[in-house]
């Protein structure tokens, strides 16, 4: 069987299905003890959230915690917990009150327009289910029975399930539905257990059989007799090629010919700052501000700002922190912020387009950076720049806040360096028009290869028009790079193609400074780098550019590195 990586890794185990709990409906028996039950449920299931929410404060962090935050202020809620009374008051038991009104409530949230509000339904449905278990069999552990060195299998499971999931007893999990950026595939990869999500028709295979999950290369698959000990070897193998990464990603990432870059992470919170440390990262080549204005009611104020900011830049310490300017729109909604209703959004108002319309949102960014910049190594980056005139603005707006702090008596050396990030074509096929107006480019890989294919990124029926290894794009790569160096300025990749060893060869070898990517890419990319030549690379560059397609290119650089038996 088949499925998303949601959290990479290798492992053994025998099956063990999670079997969604069957509400079997009770009659009625009267008002005050229907409601009673209902009651003793509420405060059983907040009970439990709060336990789960500390215990991952505990062990994950604040903002994995928030979710159950969340799901307690659900079911504090006085209006839903007053529609699911008035049902029992017409004599409804209360198993068939709460499973109506949470429909009832979810299929509202889904029919919102609202993305952000849409996927809240799940949060809905999440206490719903937990609501219906207390009034049955008050909590009744779902994973009870399991042995030790289980795959878990389930249709789909909530943030609350993942967070009781006995890691003692669980190798790996598999859910039929769900993609890599669910609450739960978050989860696995934080808590460092393969798991594999959209895996079609999981909950079919019986329990207790032997397999092997691969969620690497995305499959799950039965252990016949007699092969036990091959799968065995090759997690015991991948363990080996992991301690080498996890004894080396401190390292700096030098080529065997002694040509240094930067390999940076790219991150979203003040928590991934320190992972981000932990895991090699010599720097911030993007930080996404979005999820600082996302789950919340209103726009962060400038203090907020500044305090989450700085928290990265402490962090950090010396190194660089590159800041990105809010880059909503299209999949990046805010709850409290209407976007324009467009037909398409993808090539509508968004980000620095946006920003420009309203400088109070901008100006408050831009303050709390420029703060932070006192203290620390930070930069600042203009997101979706299409235009110089966008980025004249933008500077003005700059030195209109710097030329104000220092009236204010901040310190005369106050500056700040600025750089766009290259995913728009109007700029990646001539940036010798933009070079001089900015101090750094870097290349956002996933948006440019998105509009320069004309194909959207979150479209699976066009997702075979991701095609980083192109050579349309690989040459607008090396005209961003050599334009920059020409004017002694330096250029960085921030979305994908920066972590991904098929394409960081052939970044290597255009010369690229910096490479930016998921923190958990860091370790493996430095290897990688450590282990070919800057003159190999540039000769594979110009065997490439020979070539017509993405496919003739993948497998030039996948031969390259065969032969070096660098494993991918
Ligand atoms: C990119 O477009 O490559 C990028 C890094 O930005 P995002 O993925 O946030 O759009
Ligand atoms: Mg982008």
């Amino acid at each position: 069987m088949k499925g998303i990586v949601a959290s990479e890794g290798l492992a053994v185990g025998r099956i063990f299905r999670v079997e969604e709990a069957q509400v079997v409906k009770p009659f009625f028996t009267t008002e005050e003890h229907e409601l009673t039950r209902l009651r003793n449920a509420a405060l059983l299931s907040i009970d439990q959230l709060t336990q789960i929410r500390n215990h991952v404060m505990d062990h994950l962090g604040k903002e994995e915690a928030l979710v159950f935050s969340a799901h307690i202020e659900i079911l504090k809620d006085p209006v839903m917990m007053e529609e699911i009374c008035q049902l029992i008051r017409k004599d409804v038991v209360a198993e068939e009150a709460v499973d109506e009104i949470i429909r009832n409530y979810v299929e509202l949230f889904l029919s919102m327009e609202d993305e952000y509000m849409r996927l809240r339904s799940s949060d809905i449905r999440d206490v719903g289910k937990r609501m219906l278990n207390n009034l049955q069999n008050f909590g009744k552990n779902l994973f009870s029975g399991m042995e030790p060195n289980s795959i878990v299998v389930a249709h789909d499971l909530s943030p609350s399930e993942t967070a009781q999931l006995p890691l003692d007893k669980t190798v790996g999990f598999i859910t039929e539905i769900g993609g890599r950026t669910s609450h739960t595939s978050i989860f696995a990869r934080n808590l460092g257990i393969p798991a594999l999500v959209g895996v079609n028709g999981a909950m079919k295979l019986p329990n207790n059989t032997l397999m092997f999950l691969n969620a690497i290369e995305g499959e799950v698959v039965r252990i016949l007799p007699g092969e036990l000990d091959f799968y065995l070897t090759r997690i015991r193998e991948h363990e080996k090629k992991n301690r080498e990464l996890e004894d080396t990603k401190f390292l700096p990432a030098v080529t065997t010919d002694n040509h240094r870059v930067e390999v940076a992470a790219n991150i979203g919170s003040p928590r991934e700052a320190e992972i981000a440390v932990r895991s090699g990262a010599e720097g911030v080549g993007l930080f996404r501000t979005e999820f600082l204005f996302m789950e919340r009611t209103g726009f962060p104020d400038e203090a907020e700002q500044f305090e989450v900011y700085s928290e990265v830049a402490r962090s950090m310490g010396e190194r660089p922190v590159i800041v990105r300017l809010l880059d909503i729109g299209v999949d990046k909604r805010l709850s409290y912020y209407k976007m324009p209703d467009e037909m398409n959004p993808l090539l509508g108002k968004r980000a620095m387009r946006l920003l420009l319309e309203h400088h109070e949102i901008l100006e408050t960014q831009l303050k709390a950076i420029l703060r932070t910049s006192l203290t620390g190594n930070v930069k600042v980056m203009l997101p979706m720049i299409a235009t110089v005139e966008e980025i004249r603005a933008a500077r003005n707006i700059i030195d209109g806040i710097i030329a104000e702090m220092k009236n204010e008596g901040a310190a005369e050396e106050l500056q700040i360096e600025i750089g766009i990030t290259v995913e728009v074509p109007s700029v990646a096929i001539s940036p010798d028009l933009f070079v001089d107006e900015v101090d750094f480019f870097s290349i956002g890989s996933n948006d440019l290869i998105q509009y320069t294919f004309a194909a959207d990124r979150m479209n699976q029926d066009v997702s075979y028009l991701y095609q980083p290894c192109h050579p349309s794009i690989l040459r607008m790569v090396k005209n961003v790079i050599d334009i920059a160096h020409d004017k002694g300025k330096w250029a960085g990749v921030c979305g994908e193609m920066a972590g991904d060893p098929v394409t960081a060869p052939l970044l290597l070898g255009m010369g690229l400074d910096e490479f930016s990517m998921s923190i958990a890419s860091i370790p493996r990319i430095k290897y990688l780098i450590r282990h070919l030549s800057l003159k190999e690379c540039r000769e594979l560059v110009e065997e490439s550019f020979r070539l017509k397609t993405h496919a003739e290119v993948d497998a030039l650089v996948r031969n390259f590195l065969q032969q070096k038996k660098i494993a991918l």
